[in-house]
């Protein structure tokens, strides 16, 4: 398994305004992870439609997009070994109620509609959102200095 696979991570406007960037990103690199880009962008509801196309019909749409575009986010691309499922694993549940401690979920938030974060879903809409939120150029390729103390080969 590939230790260069990339995820689309965003901490949404109400972990920036909470004052989580710092907390979400130390799990990230904690793990072994390492980070590849990062921005603070308010995004507008045009560029949130396309992000959230396949939540179009869903009743909460609407809201959904204009809670996004209400602040700044932070949006980032985490890469290592099997980054999209494990990034979704550090996350939690999309309903931080049924989430676990110890996810970011589990330890920061309570409604489902201020669940603080996103993570793509998987490896195919991981290079879609990257592709969507950064430039080729926005992006670091970079050799961590702890790489081969995170990873046995
Ligand atoms: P995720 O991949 O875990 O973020 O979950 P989804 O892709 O299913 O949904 C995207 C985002 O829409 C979630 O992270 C929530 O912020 C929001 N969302 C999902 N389901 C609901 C819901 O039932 N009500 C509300 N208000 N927001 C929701
Ligand atoms: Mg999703």
């Amino acid at each position: 398994m590939s230790s260069n696979e990339q995820t689309f991570i965003a901490i949404k406007p109400d972990g920036v305004q909470r004052g989580l960037i710092g907390p979400i990103i130390q799990r990230f690199e904690q793990r072994g992870f390492k980070l590849a880009a990062i921005k603070l962008v308010t995004a507008s509801k045009e560029h949130l439609e396309t992000h959230y196309a396949d939540l179009a019909g869903k009743p909460f749409f609407p809201g959904l997009v204009a809670y996004m575009a209400s602040g700044p986010i932070c949006a980032m691309v985490w890469e290592g070994r099997d980054a999209v499922k494990t990034g979704r694993t550090l996350l939690g549940a999309t309903n931080p109620l049924a989430s676990q401690p110890g996810t970011i979920r589990g330890d920061f938030a309570i409604d489902v509609g201020r669940n603080v974060c996103h993570g793509s879903d998987a490896v195919e809409s991981a290079q879609k959102e990257i592709a969507l939120w950064f430039k080729p150029e926005e992006l670091q390729s970079w050799k961590q200095s702890q790489h081969d103390w995170v990873y046995e080969k």
